[in-house]
């Protein structure tokens, strides 16, 4: 059990709930900077930061079937100082974020890379089953950012990664759908 504020929690929603499998519809451009928009984005930011593993999450996680995707400052951080291998350690060091999270409106992969590479994964709505999985390691996404702008972002690697699995969250996928020697392991297991 964690110690939880429930004024301030955002449920996230848990793998057998229907909305996780729903098509996420897209958001009108000009509606980007409406209050409802800003609001999910908000309560989704929240919901990330409550969750001490969090790197990603997707708006249907929230319960919320738009297509917005947020990555955690963290993730940049921890990419930056290539410490990638190792972003669970960065997070628990609890640093002060050096970046702002980083939000993904109406995304669409651009490109994939024909290498794929074997990676560990896990999905804040799958608690605490983990897999291994193929995944591209390069990835381009085409995007709206929080304030409107068409963004593109190119990233290999853990990036890459949550690029491809937020994506599978808006279609209504989820890792376990693909993944393989999927296992649950609890956070009391990981610590020991
Ligand atoms: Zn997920």
């Amino acid at each position: 059990m964690k110690k939880q504020n429930p004024a301030s929690q955002v449920k996230i929603v848990q793998n057998g709930d229907p909305v996780l499998r729903e098509l996420a519809q897209p958001i009108s451009v000009k509606d980007i900077v409406s209050h409802k928009i800003q609001k999910v984005i908000a309560d989704m930011k929240a919901a990330l930061t409550q969750q001490e593993d969090g790197v990603a999450i997707a708006a249907p996680q929230i319960g919320v079937p738009l297509q917005i995707f947020v990555v955690s400052g963290n993730v940049l951080d921890a990419a930056l100082e290539r410490m990638e291998e190792r972003v669970e350690e960065a997070l628990k060091m609890g640093k002060q974020k050096k970046h702002s999270d980083m939000v993904f409106i109406n995304p669409v992969i651009t490109k994939l890379s024909r290498e794929k590479e074997e990676m560990e994964e896990g999905c804040l709505s799958v608690r605490w089953m983990y897999g291994k999985i193929k995944r591209s390691s390069k990835a381009t996404v085409v995007a709206y950012d929080e304030k409107g702008q068409k963004v593109e972002r190119g990233a290999s690697g853990l990036l890459a990664q949550i690029f491809q699995h937020e994506t599978d969250h808006l279609n209504g996928v989820l890792f376990i759908d693909k993944a393989y020697d999927v296992q649950e392991i609890l956070p009391e297991d990981l610590k020991k």
